[in-house]
């Protein structure tokens, strides 16, 4: 597992998996762009999450909601009154912070004299419609929640769900975080994949239990190690507003143990919420008089003919922490064979030059000295397995305006492409790219015909992202698969096209697995068969 977000942070830019947003313009705080492989991999999480969720139940519906929603919705929701996080200003440097997560000391200046917390609501507040009137406006939704609540029964009347049934959605929130951080783990902009589980009052607490251990199952199918994960009971008193009980998935992400998912038991509180006539329906959790809606949000027992408000779990998870997980959970540095010491000898000088002058450096940002320095002496510390991190260092913000920088560059990657890979592990279904198609030579008409032909046949299959890569010799491309997490490289060569040494080879390929760094000779005509086996 990545043990810096340094690491993810340099992959994730270099491979183009995600990039910070508007960069060109100095960029927009707390927004992150998915690259060319990013959306690969996040498709894939929530194409995972949802064939499990929905496609493999027989209990769930899906939906997708408008992310614009009438303003009322806010109010009875209960956020525009308490979707709010408590804000203090250092009285020294001026910057703002969530008071909860600074522990009384400004983490700019280390100053302990802050103002006393006050409320700030993190929805973001947009104009809707030409005429600029102060009552035409709505919000970006903070969660996808409500659009599920408010379709309750449009969902019940148009399928005929008996209790207990779900929706699920997976859709875009928005939260204005005071200070958004740790890469793609607190941003302004962000994915959900939610759940509402309707069930009959009374059996809540069991379905709570099932969903958090299907939950954890679940991270653990998509890559994730049950070591990793830490359910946490929250105490009453961290409750929300309408929580009889919350677990959250805690993951160990790189930057500690956070929330990456929570399942709540959310009661009656927002069917009755958004429900009219709230007196006749006998609600257990205490909600706000609603003078608006036009719906009782009430299920009809055909056993009891009655009507209840069923109680709610809600299992809500952020996709791109899911994304931010199962990328450290993959990552690895390894040492593909030893290095002997005449070849990190240089390596080991090059790099004490190259601290040294990020020292002397008077242009560079203190924050990236630091990490430079700080990265730098970790590698040191122990040249011999960090090696590899030394690729990932040398792309640092601030590194690259460094002439040494370039100069250990050329020392560094030689030794580390010889020695060393950075590989993410990815489970195959998560993988951006599944397979790599490889000429043994590029410029070789027989073999790039017949590695063009195998990489069309196995795309047109629809089931798996297939690509053609000759930009280098067949090592280098091996180190380049492995990086960005594909499972199966393809490499044709001259036996494929009986030219080489043993005739019975021919029309078979090298399939090289990328955990193992096993390889074996496969027939073409098994070839898609054989992938999709080991893909499964
Ligand atoms: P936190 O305490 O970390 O702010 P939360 O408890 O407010 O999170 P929920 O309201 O429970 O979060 O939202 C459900 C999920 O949505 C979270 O578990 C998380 O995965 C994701 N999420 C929430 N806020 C953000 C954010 N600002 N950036 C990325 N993902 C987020």
């Amino acid at each position: 597992a990545a043990q810096t977000m340094e690491q993810l942070v340099s992959l994730c830019k270099r491979r183009g998996f995600i990039f910070p947003g508007s960069a060109i313009y100095g960029g927009l705080q707390g927004t992150y762009d998915y690259g060319p492989l990013g959306v690969e991999l996040k498709n894939n999480l929530k194409l995972a999450w949802w064939r499990a969720n929905v496609w493999e139940r027989e209990d769930m519906e899906g939906i997708d909601a408008a992310i614009l929603m009438n303003k009322l919705t806010w109010r009875y929701s209960g956020h525009e009154e308490t979707f709010v996080d408590p804000m203090v200003d250092c009285k020294s440097c001026k910057m703002r912070w969530r008071a909860d997560q600074i522990a009384g000391k400004c983490p700019n200046c280390a100053s302990t004299e802050l103002t006393e917390p006050r409320p700030f609501n993190l929805m973001f507040k947009t104009q809707v419609g030409p005429v600029p009137d102060p009552e035409s406006f709505s919000y970006l939704r903070p969660e996808t929640a409500q659009g599920i609540f408010v379709n309750f029964k449009h969902v019940l009347d148009s399928t005929s769900r008996k209790l207990p049934f779900g929706v699920a959605q997976i859709g875009k929130a928005f939260r204005n975080e005071i200070t958004p951080r740790n890469f793609i783990f607190r941003v302004r902009e962000f994915e959900q994949m939610e759940v509402e589980f309707f069930v009959k009052p009374g059996e809540d607490e069991a379905w709570h239990q099932k969903w958090v251990e299907d939950r954890i199952n679940w991270w653990i199918s998509v890559g994730l190690s049950r070591e990793n994960l830490v359910p946490y009971h929250q105490k009453p008193d961290e409750l929300a507003h309408y929580a009889k009980a919350t677990v959250d998935l805690l993951y160990r992400f790189p930057h500690g143990l956070e929330e990456l998912e929570g399942i709540a038991n959310r009661t009656d509180y927002d069917l009755g919420s958004h429900s009219k006539d709230q007196g006749s329906l006998g609600l257990k959790a205490r909600v706000s008089p609603n003078g608006h809606s036009t719906e009782k949000l009430t299920y009809f027992d055909p056993e009891t003919k009655q009507h209840v408000v069923p109680f709610v779990i809600e299992p809500s998870a952020g996709v791109d922490r899911g994304v931010l997980a199962v990328l450290s959970e993959a990552y690895a540095e390894e040492q593909v064979k030893p290095a002997p010491a005449e070849r990190l000898k240089p390596v080991e000088e090059a790099l004490g030059a190259f601290l040294k002058s990020v020292g002397r450096n008077e242009k560079l940002p203190v924050e990236a000295k630091n990490a430079l320095l700080a990265e730098g002496e970790r590698i040191a510390g122990a040249l011999g397995e960090r090696l590899a991190s030394m690729t990932g260092l040398l792309s640092m913000p601030g590194a690259e305006s460094i002439e040494v920088a370039k100069k250990l560059r050329g020392q560094v990657d030689p030794v580390v492409d010889e020695f060393y890979r950075t590989v993410l592990h990815f489970k195959p279904r998560l993988a951006p790219i599944k397979v790599a198609v490889l000429p043994l030579k590029k410029n070789h008409p027989g073999i790039v015909g017949v590695a063009k032909g195998i990489r069309r046949q196995l795309q047109s299959s629809g089931s798996m992202r297939v690509v053609y890569d000759d930009t280098g010799a067949i090592g280098k491309l091996y180190r380049r698969q492995d990086e960005i997490g594909t499972p199966f490289c393809v490499t044709v060569d001259f036996d494929t096209l009986g030219d080489g040494e043993s005739a019975s080879s021919k029309d078979t390929v090298t399939v090289r697995h990328r955990d193992s760094m096993t390889q074996e000779r496969v027939a073409i005509s098994e070839l898609e068969a054989y992938l999709r086996e080991k893909m499964a």
